[in-house]
């Protein structure tokens, strides 16, 4: 199957690494151009050298800010369309989790978590929306978790900040209709550089990088019983903003290898 990407210009956030990153190789393996960006620049800095050399130069732009920086964000959409000449897909991926309890959760906390997960969509797709609706194949795709209908005791503000996400992003799919399309992802565990973190903090240092991630899965009784990888992801967000999916908006897709308790 083809899915329509030859040619067109994707936007992905949070593209250094993990989910992103695996985003990115897939829409330039399809033949699209594509520009994300990432706070770090030293990594980012290596991560388009890398790309380029495999890719191309010319269908590549990273540019180093945060998606919480207003001023940044319009900069790019502005280099984007300079570069491109427009953008057919965003994909609002960039950010991570917030591990606390209703304890331990602060009311700076919640507001620089609702901050992160509210405006890490609304400010890229503020700046990038006259482009997508200019294209004739525009589409979001958002980047959520499982949490935002299966809220977990360790992560509150996360849960609760998923499932306002979760809320908006299908206002805009109306909102957006019938120029852009806008779907989610709903994320379970997927082995990244947020979960190399963790396993990094571990508390038993004599566990294998293996046997932790294994563990991890058994507690969380995922029934295909495994973290999932950035690429099992990427390659649903790209079907999600490609134009072969022309029809679907509005949807939520999960990919946790079953983990979901909800029908
Ligand atoms: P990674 O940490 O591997 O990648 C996150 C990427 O986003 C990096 O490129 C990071 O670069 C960038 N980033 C983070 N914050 C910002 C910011 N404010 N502005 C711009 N770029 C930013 O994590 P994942 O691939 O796992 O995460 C991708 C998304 O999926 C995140 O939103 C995460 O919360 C979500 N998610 C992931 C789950 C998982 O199990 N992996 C589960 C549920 C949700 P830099 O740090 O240099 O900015």
């Amino acid at each position: 199957m083809d899915l329509g990407l030859r040619n067109k210009t994707i936007v992905v956030t949070g593209g250094s690494s993990g989910i992103g990153l695996a985003s990115v190789r897939v829409f330039l393996s399809e033949g699209a151009r594509v520009a994300f960006c990432a706070r770090g620049a030293e990594r980012l800095a290596k991560v388009e050298g890398g790309l380029a050399r495999e890719y191309g130069a010319d269908r590549i732009l990273a540019r180093p800010f945060s998606v919480l920086d207003q001023d940044a964000v319009e900069a790019f959409a502005n280099d984007v369309a300079a570069h491109f000449g427009g953008c057919d897909a965003l994909v609002t991926n960039a950010g991570q989790g917030r591990v606390s309890t209703y304890a331990e959760t602060s009311d700076d906390d919640w507001r620089e978590e609702l901050d992160l997960k509210f405006f890490s969509q609304l400010r890229p797709i503020r700046a990038f929306e006259a482009m997508l609706k200019s294209s004739d194949h525009g589409a979001i795709v958002g980047v959520n978790s499982l949490l935002a209908y299966q809220p977990e005791p360790h992560m509150v503000c996360t849960s609760a900040a998923r499932a306002g996400v979760q809320n908006l992003l299908k206002s805009l799919a109306n909102e957006f209709a019938p120029d852009i399309r806008v779907n989610s992802i709903l994320l379970g565990l997927v082995d990244s550089q947020q979960w190399q973190r963790r396993f990094e903090a571990r508390a038993d240092e004599s566990q294998t990088r293996e046997d932790w991630f294994a563990a991890r899965a058994a507690e969380k009784k995922i029934p295909l019983g495994r973290l999932g990888e950035p690429q099992e992801v990427a390659r649903a967000i790209a079907f999600l903003a490609a134009p072969v999916a022309s029809y679907i908006t509005g949807a939520r897709l999960e990919i946790s290898g079953g983990v979901s308790r909800f029908a």
